[in-house]
């Protein structure tokens, strides 16, 4: 088996470049053969519990059977038509998201993230000029969050490492720094206010006429888990109506249910005016995309030929993909999936709690199953743990058989927050394997 395992590995060295990697001759990545519920199988038959649901995206977790007979059954009967027509999967589909979302929006499908949020800046810069206004292009969005790798979502993401090397960019994407409750510089009641005032005076600089929308995950989520004031989120949706601005939530991780509730912006009260998602919709199964669109905004775009939306995409919202997340949605209606991990966060946050007295731990933060955990050098600089302690923590969990996710402020050249983005279907005893291996490898630190 070994020597097997040897080939497979020599091959892959070769064929396959991986996500965020450049040529290593001595990597070895885990190569993984199967998976059920949390946890993940590798080709030698080690078993590990994937607590960050691949990229953060197996919702509902490994090896539904009625998920891939969903997908089976779509295929058999009609397998692809593009959405410049219709067909009834999309349109279910739709529905569905519709009153997930509370009503009143309308949807277009793409295959990704990345995809979605490009979709989201095309509408809004169309639908400003449609209502006379040319002259709102920019958007802005804030430093370390992710919004993905196409020019436009790269451009739109807050993280200089990511992007530094494939620049020039799209331009018209303003950055503003994003609500740090542990390190920023607001504390106490009014920080969710000053926070929000930074995108205030942005667009006032940048004069109102000229911005299209503000983008932002309702809690930023690759670049640390940050969690922001809980009226940070209003305010932000105060201004943009104020100044003409669209909201634009990007729910690609926050969506479905990860916050505990079904939608990320839905803890903050606000009503977004386009909302973009993907991963959790299909719970990773197949590549699927929405970015919803309200009503009043999709009305814009009728009447004579001008007002045509020109933008096409060969396979989104792919039958068998919007099967499947239809059937993947009832699955996690029935078993309480967009509410149940919000009681299960505040276990695990409370399992975790202790290890905030450990040296090395600045904050532990999170909202239902998104849990960050921010290593430092030491508690009273907050400096960020370095590389090798942050490496040392990765290995020491993944000999115990638990997959966590690296995080962060990548601009400063690390990733010192631990996350953790557990399948929502986790049972209660995977938790406390997960909060268990984690104070054993802190403990070790
Ligand atoms: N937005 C957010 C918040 C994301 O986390 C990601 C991907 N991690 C994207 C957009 C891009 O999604 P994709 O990788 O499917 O293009």
């Amino acid at each position: 088996m070994i020597g097997e395992t040897q080939q497979w590995v020599e091959k892959d060295r070769r064929y396959v470049w991986h996500a965020l990697a450049g040529y290593d001759p001595n990597s070895s990545p885990l190569t993984i053969a199967e998976a059920k519920g949390a946890w993940v199988t590798d080709i030698e038959g080690n078993r590990y519990l994937d607590a960050m649901s691949g990229l953060w995206c197996v919702n509902a977790g490994y090896g539904r059977e009625e998920l891939a007979r969903a997908a089976y059954e779509q295929l058999k009967v009609m397998p692809y038509y593009p959405l410049t027509q219709s067909h009834l999967p999309a349109i279910e589909l739709g529905e569905k998201l519709n009153e997930l979302l509370g009503d009143e929006y309308t949807f277009f499908f793409s295959n990704s993230g990345s995809e979605a949020n490009e979709v989201a800046f095309k509408v809004a810069r169309q639908y400003h000029q449609q209502r006379g206004e040319p002259s709102r292009w920019k958007f802005i969005s804030r430093y370390r969050a992710y919004h993905g790798n196409s020019m436009g979502a790269l451009a739109a993401t807050g993280q200089a490492l990511r992007k530094y090397r494939y620049e020039p960019l799209s331009p018209g994407f303003v950055h503003v720094e994003p609500p740090d409750t542990y390190r920023g510089e607001y504390g106490g009641p009014d920080a969710g206010k000053r926070y929000a005032e930074k995108i205030e005076r942005v667009i006032r600089w940048e004069l109102p006429e000229t911005v299209a929308g503000v983008i932002m995950e309702p809690i930023i989520t690759g670049g640390g888990v940050l969690v922001p004031p809980e009226d940070y989120m209003g305010e932000v949706e105060r201004i943009c109506r104020e100044n003409g601005v669209l909201l634009i939530s990007d729910e690609v991780i926050c969506g479905f249910g990860r916050t505990g509730e079904a939608f990320g912006f839905m803890n903050y009260g606000v009503e977004p005016d386009i909302v973009t998602m993907a991963k959790g919709i299909t719970s990773g199964y197949l590549p699927l995309s929405a970015t919803a669109v309200k009503r009043e905004l999709f009305e814009e775009f009728k009447g004579e030929d001008y007002a045509r939306f020109r933008h096409v995409n060969t396979f989104g919202g792919n039958p068998a993909a919007c099967a499947l997340a239809l059937k993947n949605l009832r699955i996690m209606e029935e078993e309480n999936l967009f509410k149940r991990p919000a009681a299960l966060g505040e276990q695990l946050l409370g399992e975790l709690s202790a290890l905030e007295d450990h040296p090395h731990v600045g904050e532990i933060r999170g909202k239902g199953l998104l849990i960050g955990i921010e290593l430092v050098e030491d508690k009273a600089s907050k400096r960020p743990a370095g590389g090798a302690l942050v490496g040392q923590m990765i290995s020491a969990c993944r000999e115990r058989g638990l997959i966590v996710g690296r995080n962060g402020d990548t601009v400063a050249g690390y990733s010192n927050v631990i996350t953790l983005a557990p399948p929502l279907s986790i049972t209660e005893e995977d938790l406390r394997f997960i909060a268990r291996t984690l104070r054993e490898c802190i403990g070790e630190l």
